[in-house]
């Protein structure tokens, strides 16, 4: 990931405001969540509103430069950020309107969860997003996004109304289901591939303001029981209702025994968002499990369970993931995964088992460009360290686990949980590869916007225009 010290100055930007590489708010502006990432863009344009962007993206564009966007700097492959491009940094663009009345947030794309969240939660209002508040809302929406509202409904994308966007050219264009339908459909799960969405507008559901939420804690020498009860539990668990399963280390936390602390552990993390009495019934089989070690399952605000992960998960770490998709969690896959929870490579790592389904699959997987629907388990191991003399141990570790746990996989892999910059698009977009290539050379012939999970442009001749018109739905037939 180093640096290029090689790259040529492109002095400011007319009009916007300009970091140039040399000061220390340069150096703060394209540090991101990630401490592997150390990548030199040639400027970083500041910008404030739409018309900014514009002039961002025509410099880039004139100075031959590739263009990469920062929204909340969270990615695993750091790809807000690159070597030689102009960074279009979007930390001043964070407002969020609510219009409770119409149920619709209208969010800049640099805002984080945490902005929705509370904006929204104002009104007893959310919509499906991720677990930790710092997140970008810019790249978790263009990828897909979900978290503990998405059983309930769907994902990020599914309750996508609208994107201000500015293209590759700088014009500045709305897409929706009524405008652009094929850009909107390129944009729920293409990632940040087809230009800069200055703004996105999202429907909101009624949520809280408390729910119940937290985690239960099992030794992992009861690691199957533990994971084995958790899958047949989201086998028929309501939509309200998610958990989550954290291979990790026990946190020192007051509602677990001293002894316990540091030792390796599965987590289940309960979400439930429906009828309180309801709530304490579902959850009770869990919480009073016999094999538990303690639990801190307790009604909270939404805001502080949208917030709880924060500390885990703090910017600074380095980090390497992989993520696999499972239609079942059979006993011998469990197996695998007690198995490798005992050999974590750093106190800080884990494997995340995250449970979809429910309003996620009333989708089909060719409807968003977002493809992983009817995939009921995400697991995703993860390596957390701080050392960089770690670095090859740590990936090396990831790699090898996620090679053992991809026997009997489904296909594919979340775009927003890929930690390699390069070559996976592939599996990221699956089924949709084809169609998203299309679109890409319609509004990104020249792929000014390839610092992401890159989607070539389809050439044009591998294909009529007929054809080209016809996969990006401007034709009929
Ligand atoms: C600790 C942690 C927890 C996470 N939890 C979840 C979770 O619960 N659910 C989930 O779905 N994902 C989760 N993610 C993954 C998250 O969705 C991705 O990291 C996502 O890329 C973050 O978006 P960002 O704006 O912060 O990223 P950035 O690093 O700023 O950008 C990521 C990519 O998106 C593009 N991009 C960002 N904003 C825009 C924009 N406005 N316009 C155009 N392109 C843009 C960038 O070009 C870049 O390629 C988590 C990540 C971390 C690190």
């Amino acid at each position: 990931m180093g640096s290029n010290l090689d790259q040529p100055n492109m002095g400011d930007i007319p009009g916007v405001p300009t970091l140039q590489p040399g000061s220390a708010a340069y150096d703060e502006a394209r540090t991101v969540w990630n401490a592997m990432v150390d990548q030199r863009p040639v400027a970083i344009a500041r910008c404030r509103n739409a018309d900014d962007v514009t002039g961002a993206v025509r410099a880039a564009r004139a100075a031959g430069c590739a263009v990469s966007v920062k929204g909340g700097g969270h990615n695993i492959a750091g790809t807000a950020v690159g070597n030689g491009a102009v960074m279009i940094d979007l930390s001043a663009m964070r407002s969020v309107r609510v219009d409770p009345g119409r149920r619709i947030a209208r969010v800049e794309g640099g805002a984080t969860l945490a902005d929705l969240d509370r904006a929204a939660q104002v009104h007893g209002l959310a919509t499906p997003a991720g677990v930790v508040s710092d997140t970008g809302i810019g790249g978790l929406t263009l990828g897909g996004g979900f978290g503990w509202l998405s059983r309930q409904h769907g994902l990020t994308v599914d309750n996508l109304v609208s994107v201000d966007m500015v293209l590759a050219d700088g014009a500045q264009r709305r897409a929706s289901a009524g405008e652009l339908p094929d850009l909107f459909w390129a944009l729920r799960g293409g990632s940040g591939n087809f230009g800069v969405a200055t703004a996105f507008e999202f429907r909101l559901h009624p949520v809280g303001p408390q729910v119940l939420f937290g985690p239960t804690v099992f030794p992992l020498d009861h690691g199957h029981t533990a994971l084995r009860f958790w899958a047949d539990f989201m086998a028929t668990a309501p939509r309200v209702c998610t958990v989550w399963a954290d291979l990790a280390h026990a946190p020192a936390a007051p509602f677990l025994p001293e002894n316990s602390h540091g030792s390796p552990v599965v987590i289940l993390m309960a979400f439930w968002a429906g009828e309180p009495e309801e709530g304490e019934v579902v959850l009770a089989p869990l919480r009073n499990h016999p094999a538990a070690l303690g639990n801190a399952v307790a009604w909270r605000p939404y805001v502080d369970a949208q917030a709880f992960l924060d500390q885990t998960y703090a910017k600074g770490a380095r980090n390497y993931w992989n993520a696999v998709n499972h239609r079942t969690m059979d006993d011998g896959l469990i197996a695998h995964l007690v198995d490798l929870a005992a050999h974590l490579p750093s106190l800080e790592s884990d494997i995340l088992l995250c449970a979809h389904g429910g309003a996620i699959d009333d989708i089909a997987p060719t409807d968003t460009a977002y493809p992983h629907r009817n995939v009921p388990f995400m697991v995703t191991p993860g390596a957390r360290w701080r050392d960089p003399a770690d670095d090859t141990e740590m990936i090396a570790w990831v790699r090898q686990a996620a090679g053992l746990l991809r026997a009997g996989a489904s296909p594919g892999a979340y775009v927003n949980f890929i930690a390699d910059r390069e070559g996976r698009g592939n599996e990221a977009y699956g089924p949709n590869g084809d169609r998203l290539a299309a679109i890409k050379q319609h509004y990104d012939p020249e792929n000014l916007f390839r610092i992401n999970q890159n989607i070539l442009p389809q050439s044009p001749s591998r294909t009529t225009e007929a054809d080209t018109a016809r996969s990006i739905g401007l034709t009929a037939g």
